[in-house]
């Protein structure tokens, strides 16, 4: 064996993609993974792509994209020029230069439980450690704290599917410049909003201090094109173009140029609306099969927008236990454990995708998770949580 780094010991597998492997069995149902409905794709115009998108090109990205992301984000409250946006390969891309720009062994961030649990493995592999932030007390708890970093996915939150309110927005970018924490705002979800609520960038109320707000392509277009966005304070932008660069030099061209397209379409607030429906009613469906079957086993809040139902479960499971009896019957679920970043939730939670799975297989699916609930009742963790 080589020698390999010692950040290594805080490598774990996304257990995401480890069902997301299973899944692609012919016949599962999946709620595990957060898949667009492959339906909604558009077939992308490939014949006219310019030849000279297959030259090199610049780690900050295209600028006539970089333009038009800076424009829309104005519109949003956004303060920025085009310098201050850098195009990423998919936002996680976003949270690996973050995390590199800003963790140290022992550095302490601040995130909401649960949160992304994707975010939890890149601040865990750069060796960070987390305060757990509750509802409605973010800045106390900001306050008196070792944070430097807070993270948070405040619109339509993978996986709650919560979103926040306006005095809650205030409140942490108050807290953030007071306490001069940079504030790290992941926004994959904002346009698959199915109620209205607010949406204002937590970025956009900074008035000083440090700020990176990332938005992706992956939800509303294809998450195949590897594509998102960052925008950041200017104190900031130098470091992370130099680490997009020693990264991948920059993120793919062609990906680019048909996101550029897709956004100056003439069709596109149509599509998005029409997304926006198509999901809509995929989550009424959703909610309303969850009420049929799992009411006695959960309860959970129908979310605004996003593309995740957030169950807790009446019992206590050992819910990879629960997981595997699933894949036995052909249906996967993410385990909830994961997402939350202490070691002993009181809870057992599970989160269910409602975007990729037709009606026959929710409904179908979801039997089966509660009849797995009402005669598994058995697979309790192992005290106090086997997580
Ligand atoms: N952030 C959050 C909160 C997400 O849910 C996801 C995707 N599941 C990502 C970032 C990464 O998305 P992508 O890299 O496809 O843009």
């Amino acid at each position: 064996m080589p020698t390999l780094s010692q950040r290594l010991s805080n490598l774990h597998a996304s257990p995401i993609r480890e069902i997301l492997a299973v899944i692609q069995q012919p016949g599962m149902i999946s709620f595990a993974g957060g898949l667009p409905d492959p339906t909604s794709f558009t077939r992308p115009a490939m014949a006219e792509l310019p030849l000279e998108l297959l030259q090199y090109g610049a780690s900050e990205g295209e600028l006539a994209l970089r333009e038009k992301i800076c424009e829309e984000l104005r519109a949003l409250g956004l303060a920025c020029d085009p310098t201050q946006i850098i195009i990423v390969s998919g936002s996680q891309q976003g949270i690996d230069l973050v995390a590199k720009l800003t963790i140290d062994a022992g550095t302490v961030i601040a995130v909401d439980s649960p949160t992304y649990l994707a975010a939890l493995q890149v601040f865990r592999f750069f060796g960070g450690r987390f305060i757990e932030l509750q509802r409605n007390q973010r800045a106390s708890m900001l306050q008196g704290q070792q944070a430097t970093l807070c993270y948070v996915n405040p619109t339509f939150q993978n996986p709650t599917g919560y979103c926040y309110n306006q005095l809650e927005r205030e409140a942490l970018a108050q807290a953030c410049q007071q306490h001069d924490v940079l504030l790290f705002e992941d926004d994959p979800y904002r346009d698959l909003a199915y109620d209205t609520c607010d949406r204002t960038p937590i970025c956009s109320l900074m008035k000083k201090g440090s700020w990176v707000y990332q938005g992706s392509f992956s939800k509303t277009y294809a998450p195949g094109l590897r594509l998102g966005f960052m925008a950041a304070s200017k104190n900031l932008m130098s470091y992370l173009v130099s680490a997009k660069q020693a990264a991948d030099l920059h993120s793919n061209r062609l990906s680019q140029h048909l996101v550029l397209q897709a956004l100056q379409s003439p069709t596109r607030q149509h599509r998005l609306q029409e997304l926006q429906t198509h999901y809509r009613s995929k989550r009424d469906y959703f909610a309303q099969v969850l009420e049929k079957y799992m009411y006695a086993h959960a309860r959970w809040h129908v979310p605004q927008g996003g593309l995740f139902f957030w169950l807790q479960l009446k019992q206590r499971f050992d819910t990879q236990a629960l997981l595997q009896k699933a894949l036995e019957q052909q249906v996967a679920f993410m385990p909830g454990e994961p997402f939350i970043a202490s070691a002993q939730p009181e809870h057992s939670y599970v989160r269910l995708n409602f975007s990729h799975a037709s009606s026959e297989q929710v409904e179908w699916g979801i039997s089966r998770l509660a009849k797995l609930c009402a005669t598994h009742s058995h697979i309790a963790p192992h005290s106090p949580a086997s997580v």
